[in-house]
């Protein structure tokens, strides 16, 4: 386990150590000329100064609701989901070793930690779910209910340090370049958060995009960064389908037919009982060969 925000403090370490700079707090970011072999950020810095920052390239990883994408010219691949996750963080030291994804028919459930005295835990509510319905009481009551085993509930209580609802959503933008921006991580697709996938597809683009970046500055050989968006996308579309499925098969879907509902339990049932089933699961999870 490597967790997320771990992830960042040692990236930042790893860029102060470098003499790098990261610049906190700016606003009005705007991207200029990326058909040109100059393109321009424009910002306001913390000061409230304006500031511009002429670029040889410009790595759009900005998030989703940052301004890169909307520059690069692209298809919008989206898909949301009829439900959303309440995440609770918990001072609870957890109570097993591994995650816990439970199929209830209250709905799902996922016990994961987070360090060895904390614990961060989901229930599936309706996506306009209100969180003031839910006081902490209620919180525990529903996760003790979904993931009970024959009446013992893996679940410890504890003081709560956060609570959150978070949508559900499948996107993909393409191509994940325009000119000299280049999309990676959240800024070009979105996946929902069930098969973990996220921060690791955004790892990846990173990976493939310094590659193409340091064979085009460096020795002036554009193939990597021609290719860097369908290379890219492969393995993107690969995450959205394996985040899909995870979701589906987990969750209860409130549309579903009493026939459909059979076919989720056929393949949960074929899936924690195969061999095959479990190699794939642990495939894609780990993360695909590069
Ligand atoms: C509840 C939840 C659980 C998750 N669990 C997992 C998991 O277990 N495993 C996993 O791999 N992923 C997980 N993810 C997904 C993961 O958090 C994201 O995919 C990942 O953070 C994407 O990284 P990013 O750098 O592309 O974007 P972000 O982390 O969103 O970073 C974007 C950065 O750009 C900055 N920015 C945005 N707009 C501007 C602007 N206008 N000007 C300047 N800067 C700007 C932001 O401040 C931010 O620092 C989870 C997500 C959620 C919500």
């Amino acid at each position: 386990m490597y967790g997320q925000q771990e992830v960042v403090k040692d990236l930042i370490d790893a860029r102060n150590r470098d003499g790098g700079q990261i610049l906190f707090d700016v606003s009005d970011t705007a991207v200029h000329d990326i058909d040109t072999d100059r393109p321009r950020i424009t910002f306001r810095d913390a000061d409230g100064q304006a500031q511009e920052l002429v670029c040889d390239v410009i790595a759009g990883c900005d998030g989703f609701h940052g301004p890169s994408r909307k520059a690069v010219p692209h298809d919008a691949y989206d898909h949301t989901y009829p439900f959303a996750w309440l995440g609770i963080l918990a001072k609870a030291a957890p109570t097993r070793e591994e995650l816990a994804y439970t199929y209830h028919e209250r709905g799902f459930a996922l016990y994961s930690m987070r360090s060895p005295e904390i614990t961060r835990l989901y229930l599936q509510v309706a996506p306009d779910e209100d969180l003031n319905e839910w006081p902490d009481d209620r919180v525990w009551a529903e996760l003790h209910t979904r993931m009970a085993v024959d009446g013992e509930s893996p679940v410890l209580e504890g003081p709560l340090l956060d609570k959150g609802i978070t949508a559900m959503r499948s996107f993909v933008a393409a191509p994940m370049r325009h000119g000299r921006l280049f999309l990676a991580g959240d800024a070009a697709h979105i996946v929902p958060p069930t098969g973990a996938k996220g921060m690791n597809l955004a790892v990846a683009d990173v990976r493939l995009l310094s590659l193409a970046l340091t064979e085009l500055l460096k020795r002036n050989d554009s193939r990597l960064v021609e290719s860097y968006s369908d290379t890219a996308l492969q393995r993107v579309w690969k995450a959205e389908a394996f985040s899909w499925k995870m979701t589906s098969m987990l969750h209860i879907l409130p549309t579903a037919d009493a026939f459909q509902r059979q076919v989720q339990l056929a393949e949960l049932r074929y899936t924690a009982g195969s061999r095959a089933a479990l190699t794939s699961i642990a495939e894609n999870y780990v993360g695909l060969p590069w």
